[in-house]
């Protein structure tokens, strides 16, 4: 999910179908409105082929009804995944995807509408445990203090950047994702990070923004 502060990353045994449709929900949504959306359609649909029968506007209403954000489009985006994996796959599953490689799998998932960067980092490394560094607000603010990439790098050359550096394992992503996200909130925080508390501070460029 976008909104990674809260993340689980799900098991091998679940279905990385759910998790995309999460991740859709939670574009530009904060995490509590995103699960009552979620809820919602669990609700309403217990399966995802009686969501596919219902068609958009339905969905629509149950997202609304959830008082979410970008219903419309977030909707169409749903119904549209739905009916490509009918049409392609013959099922409502991207449990096929387990035996890609990463970049397979991304650019498969980046064929889908709805699905950017972002989004198909997230399923790659919190459903699917590919390795991926999903590039949220405290990963890119803890690269641009500690100078890894230039100013203005976009998310998703910071992305590259961080796959390059990363072994290539789940396992070295996840934990640095988590640990980042963690440092983020708690010491290099937008405002007044705490510098002075840092293990960072004898090697970070940017330690003197606490004053
Ligand atoms: S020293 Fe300050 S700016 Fe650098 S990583 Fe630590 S908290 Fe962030």
């Amino acid at each position: 999910m976008f909104n990674t502060d809260t993340t689980i990353v799900a098991g091998p045994e679940s279905e990385p179908l759910d998790g995309l449709i999460e991740t859709i929900l939670s574009q530009q949504s904060p995490i509590v409105p995103t699960q009552r959306m979620a809820d919602a359609l669990r609700q309403a649909f217990p399966n995802w082929n009686q969501a596919l029968l219902a068609g958009p506007d339905v969905i629509q209403v149950v997202l609304a009804g959830a008082r979410g954000n970008l219903t419309k489009a977030k909707a169409g985006y749903i119904h549209r995944v739905l009916g490509r994996l009918l049409a392609e796959r013959g099922d409502l599953s991207l449990n096929f995807l387990r035996t890609y490689s990463a970049a397979d799998a991304r650019q498969w998932l980046l064929t889908l509408p709805g699905v950017g960067p972002k989004t198909a980092s997230c399923v790659l490394l919190f459903n699917l445990q590919l390795p991926a560094m999903p590039v949220d607000t405290h990963v890119l603010r803890i690269a641009l203090r500690l100078r890894l990439v230039a100013e203005n790098t976009k998310p998703s050359d910071v992305e590259t950047w961080f796959e390059q550096q990363l072994p290539q394992q789940w396992e070295s992503h996840y934990e640095f994702h988590l640990n980042a996200i963690v440092h983020g909130q708690t010491t290099c925080k937008a405002q007044h990070p705490k510098c002075a508390d840092c293990v960072l501070n004898d090697c970070c460029p940017s330690s003197n923004l606490s004053g």
